[in-house]
């Protein structure tokens, strides 16, 4: 990136996108100076070739910028003491999404830029909009809080099209946010803790379609109609299950149905297609498929892809078939309200649940309990979880993962009806392992060691 050229720039935060972005400030001319509370990512950026230095002690008149990561807390609860330091010395805090938009602004200001955000199915857009757009032959560029760091791409270009999810941490440090297409899915409450109120919460998030040339909004919660109600309607599409008014692309059931222009038209059908099941999931659908009709892709090329789509990990994977039982590893599910999309979504569920639990527990899943035909707990949460279920599901304290597959797998041969051996653990992985993509993967490596297990995937 080229803004920065013979500025002394600030960068906390060496983990993840911060190394990409300090060699990528580097490259561009800047004199960087990075910093991390961790020694060990100190020294992997000095071998590198980053000057690394203590900025608590650093003169802030120097710099024109701190680049702060994006895991590093900037407003909420209590800001980082880099951002402290920065701030009192007036010194502006940006992160990397803010250099790729001032980059963009200099060297391509039309090139398309597509950016998502919303507390949840973030992911999954990010990735079916890049897989749409890229089966209809367009040069896509994924990154952002999906993975690939935003300056790790390819630079923007008008031949070329960036698909970029987006946190609100992100959002937060990108004052000159201006995409070609914003995507806000919804706006519900979740990371408070580090947030705030939900009105800021709400306005950060907002802030990510404030200058959007066309926005694609969520319309099914009430923070998000809100933002809608204060916007202009004409470039604005609304998406989701339930407003079906000009203006919208909306899901009926299974089918998508673009309603933008009064005229009611079919555009896809989800029946069958197992990376997007759920309603959570049409909603999703109905975004990605609004920035297709957007993008001239037909209503042909728009099923094709759909069908096509391999879905993220994690989330309802299906990772394989034995007899008539589907093992779905749903292990990104770390809290009850995800976990209760799954089990809306399948029935006669053998759920495998449990791990660290979060405020609230599994209570709110009572009236999906009949859906479960048994359940096994793994982790910390067993006692807690037992208490809740007893009575109302049968269940099996199985411990570890290992049993729990063992023991469901053979629970599910002796159902005669198509059954779902489902890990949604409602909880959080770290009483037993680093992540919930090491936990996912644990599951979905023993499922696949099963005698006579069909994989379905990858
Ligand atoms: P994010 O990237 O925002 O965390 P993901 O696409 O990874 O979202 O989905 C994570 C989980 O969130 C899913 O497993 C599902 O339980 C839930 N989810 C996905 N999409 C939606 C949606 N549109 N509305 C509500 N919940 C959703």
């Amino acid at each position: 990136v080229t803004s920065f050229s013979g500025k002394a720039v600030a960068l906390f935060g060496l983990g993840g996108s911060g190394l990409v972005t300090a060699l990528a400030l580097k490259a561009g001319g800047a004199h960087v100076v990075a910093c991390d509370d961790n020694p060990a990512k100190m020294a992997e950026a000095q071998t590198k070739g980053v000057e690394t230095g203590d900025l608590r002690s650093a003169d802030w008149s120097r710099f024109s910028s701190l680049i702060l990561s994006p895991g590093v807390p900037l407003t909420h609860p209590e800001p980082h003491w880099s951002a402290k330091l920065a701030q009192a010395a007036g010194v502006e805090i940006i992160g990397d999404i803010e250099l790729f938009c001032r980059e963009r602004a200099k060297i391509a200001p039309n090139a398309p830029f597509i950016a998502i955000t919303g507390t949840n199915g973030k992911s999954t857009t990010t990735a079916l909009i890049a897989h749409i757009l890229r089966e209809a032959g367009h040069d896509v560029q994924m990154g952002g809080n999906i993975g690939t760091a935003i300056l790790s791409l390819k630079p923007p270009s008008e031949r070329r099209i960036h698909v970029i999810e987006c946190s609100s941490f992100q959002i937060d440090l990108a004052p000159s946010l201006a995409p070609s297409i914003g995507v806000l899915l919804n706006i519900t409450p979740d990371h408070l803790d580090r947030h705030g109120t939900m009105e800021e919460y709400a306005a950060i998030k907002e802030r990510l379609v404030a200058k959007a040339a066309k926005a694609i909004l969520g319309a099914d919660d009430a923070l998000s109609r809100a933002i809608i109600a204060r916007r202009p309607q004409a470039n604005t599409i609304r998406v989701g299950l339930t407003d079906r008014d000009a203006g919208s692309v909306y899901a009926q059931g299974s089918r998508i149905i673009d309603n933008r222009d009064g005229r009611v038209i079919e555009v896809a059908d989800l029946t069958g297609i197992g990376s997007l099941r759920g309603d959570h999931n049409a909603q999703n659908a109905a975004a990605a498929i609004a920035i297709a009709l957007l993008s001239d892709v037909d209503a042909v090329a728009i099923q094709r892809a759909l069908r096509s789509f391999p879905g993220l990990p994690h989330r309802m994977e299906e990772v394989a078939r034995l007899g008539e039982a589907l093992f779905i590893n749903d292990s990104k599910a770390t809290n009850a309200d995800s976990t209760e999309k799954a089990l809306a979504s399948f029935d006669n569920i053998l759920w495998i649940l449990g791990g660290k639990a979060k405020d609230g527990g599994i209570t709110p899943l009572k009236p999906y309990f009949p859906k479960v035909r048994k359940a096994y707990l793994i982790g910390a949460a067993s006692d807690e979880f037992a208490a809740i279920l007893e009575g109302a599901v049968p269940y099996s304290r199985t411990s570890t993962m290992e049993k729990a597959v063992e023991q469901a797998a053979h629970d599910a041969a002796a159902i005669n009806a198509p059954s779902v051996v489902l890990l949604s653990p409602a909880c959080a992985s770290y009483d037993q392992y680093p992540n919930f993509e090491v936990r996912g993967d644990h599951f979905r490596t023993l499922v696949r060691a099963l005698p006579g297990i069909n994989p379905t995937r990858g």
